[in-house]
């Protein structure tokens, strides 16, 4: 089963772009499987309810941005904070005003709470969007600022610019509203730069399940990946930009009803 997820985490629309990243993608993987595998419960979907309890956008936005930041664990999370029930829907490269205002309505619509990873200059570009994603109650994650994949293979002053330069562009635009998260474009980590996220309070996030959306796979084959897929753990990866998202935005609109009635709660990664 971990060899299944690593394999679709390395042929994903990000992944193949620099390819040949294994390790502790695969140990991540094992050990949400086990966490994943354990739920059983017949819980309810808790989104309506649960959402709103949720670590809060404005809990932790700051007026001077940087005075009150706490550092976070410097390992790449998964995990969902509603638990084993829990599913997180990450939304990334955007926002984009074709894509992520249809994505908030169906959001919106089923009650669900996702993180939305923002390419600083995107967040620079359309800030309006921005704070509509903070003020529905979702997360924010900073996912750079020029989407460079082979970010990994450069200088630590190219990383440190990329990440904090974003940072900054999106708390900007969100009117003080901090990243809680950091995800390297197409995971491209390196241990240099989830320190330095998580010295700044953004924790490195991960993916189980790669939707391939990015691929415009077709509707049906990106719903197939994530009712296949799910049990690889709770963290599934669509987009918002890039490109048509059209394929995107159906399937979220069956895939989200669909988690519902599994029994899952919408949550946000661990921090
Ligand atoms: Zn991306």
């Amino acid at each position: 089963m971990t060899g299944t997820g690593e394999e679709l985490r390395e042929s994903g629309a990000d992944m193949a772009q620099h390819g040949g990243r294994r390790g502790w993608y695969g140990k991540l993987v094992g050990a949400a499987l086990g966490v994943t595998l354990l739920a059983t419960g017949a819980s309810v979907w808790t989104a309506q309810a649960g959402a709103v309890d949720g670590p809060s956008p404005k809990a932790t936005a700051s007026a001077t941005p940087g005075s009150d930041v706490k550092p976070v664990d410097v390992t790449i999370a998964h995990a969902s904070d509603k638990g084993a029930r829990g599913v997180n829907i990450t939304i990334d490269d955007g926002p984009d005003p074709a894509w992520t205002p249809q994505v908030l309505d169906l959001l919106r619509e089923h009650e669900v709470k996702a993180t939305f990873c923002m390419v600083g200059t995107q967040a620079q570009a359309h800030p309006d969007l921005v704070k509509k994603v903070v003020a529905a109650g979702h997360q924010l994650c900073n996912h750079s600022v020029s989407h460079d994949t082979a970010m990994d293979k450069k200088s630590q002053a190219y990383q440190s610019q990329q990440i904090l330069d974003a940072e900054r562009m999106i708390t900007e635009a969100s009117g003080g509203v901090r990243p809680m998260y950091y995800r390297a474009p197409g995971g491209a980590f390196t241990p240099y730069s989830r320190k330095l996220a998580a010295s700044r309070g953004m924790r490195p996030l991960g993916w189980n399940v790669d939707t391939k959306d990015f691929e415009r796979p077709g509707t049906d084959a990106i719903v197939a990946t994530v009712e296949r897929e799910l049990p690889n753990g709770p963290t599934l990866l669509f987009h918002d930009a890039g490109g048509d998202r059209s394929q995107t935005v159906e399937a979220l609109r069956r895939i989200l009803p669909w988690l519902r009635e599994q029994g899952y709660s919408s949550g946000f990664p661990v921090r």
